[in-house]
């Protein structure tokens, strides 16, 4: 249920009902709009208690929220939420473009990277430290190691770091070093770990799963909303189809579906959502002509000896190309990548 307080309702009333909503058993997510202010009351049962709150103090209606996920609903906050991180700016007008290695090999490389994106415009830094790989024998990540060279290349660069958290006992720890944990396609039905990353405050890139409905990456995202973290970005990065001319199928349609549904930002991902350098530049200039909040882009300085991925990595040239097209196609339909 979403409890619609009037326009001008007072500090007073909106506390009240809060409390109201909280002793009739329920979870209350008050959301303070431009406009006027609505608590999300989610719960089981909380249906029953319709006609109850509606005769609060303050209260202009109370009405059932429709979609399965509730506080990433539109319903309940019809303006878009801007995450900000660092450099980091994603949603509205502005678009965020996370650039960097598929995962930190060095200090030299990811230097290197920081250095070259920074040049080209990007406006945070990617890299995995800890690395989910398919097969146990793949590099899996430098990991405190790897954190540290990126907390180094955020000092040097001022670029905002996004990284990947793998397991529920590591978040306290990549928290420690990141500005933004990323919660990848493997793991976006870890409800465990769903959980840990809404109880602390980083912002969080949750990425779709392979095999994963919107609905499914919608429910997903509500539970890091529903411990306490309202800071969450959605990411397409590709579906698993019949289809092999691409690593995945990137689905873009994705962005306008959620912009309809969700006040969330949506990023896309066109390097794991392709597979293939030569599709990267086309697909990001696609996403962002879709309306994509922004994007994150793997770039290595020697894709072809990379650790993982270098067959999507785009070099440092390609990237500079790439930023270059971007930033025309989001002056066309109005928007900016641009540093916060
Ligand atoms: C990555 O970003 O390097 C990654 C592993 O992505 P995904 O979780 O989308 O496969
Ligand atoms: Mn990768």
């Amino acid at each position: 249920m979403i409890v619609v307080m009037r326009r001008g309702a007072t500090k007073e009333q909106i506390e009240h009902m809060i409390n109201r909503v909280e002793q009739l058993g329920l979870k209350a997510h008050p959301i303070y709009g431009t406009e006027r202010t609505v608590i999300a009351a989610i719960g089981e049962k909380r249906d029953d208690f319709r006609h109850s709150l509606e005769s609060g103090a303050g209260v202009s209606e109370v009405v059932p929220i429709l979609a399965p996920y509730k506080v990433a609903s539109r319903e309940v906050k019809p303006e878009s939420t801007v995450i900000r991180a660092g450099s980091l700016a994603v949603g509205n007008s502005n678009v965020g473009m996370i650039a960097g290695p598929c995962s930190v090999e060095s200090e030299e490389q990811t230097m290197s990277t920081a250095r070259a994106v920074k040049a080209a415009g990007a406006t945070a830094l990617r890299g995995g430290a800890f690395k989910p790989r398919s097969s146990p024998y793949s590099f899996q990540g430098l990991k405190e190691d790897g954190l540290k060279i990126l907390a180094a290349a955020r000092d040097e660069t001022g670029l905002a770091v996004v990284t990947e958290v793998v397991a529920e006992s590591d978040v306290s720890l990549v928290a420690r070093y990141a500005d933004v944990l990323q919660v990848g396609a493997r793991n976006m039905q870890n409800y465990r770990l769903l959980e840990a990353v809404g109880n602390q405050q980083l912002p969080v890139l949750l990425k779709r799963g392979p095999a994963a409905s919107i609905d499914e990456l919608l429910l997903a995202a509500e539970y890091i909303l529903n411990a306490g973290n309202p800071n969450v970005m959605l990411c397409e990065r590709g579906i698993r189809t019949f289809e092999s001319h691409t690593r995945f199928t990137l689905s873009l349609a994705t962005v306008p579906y959620l912009h309809d549904r969700t006040h969330l930002p949506v990023v896309v991902d066109p390097s794991h959502g392709t597979g293939h350098t030569n599709m990267v530049s086309p697909m990001a200039a696609a996403a962002i002509a879709a309306g994509a909040d922004g994007l994150i882009v793997e770039v290595h300085p020697d894709p072809e000896t990379a650790l993982s991925d270098g067959y999507q990595s785009l070099t440092f040239e390609q990237f500079e190309e790439t930023m270059q097209l971007c930033q025309r196609v989001a002056e066309a339909v109005g928007r900016k990548i641009c540093s916060a």
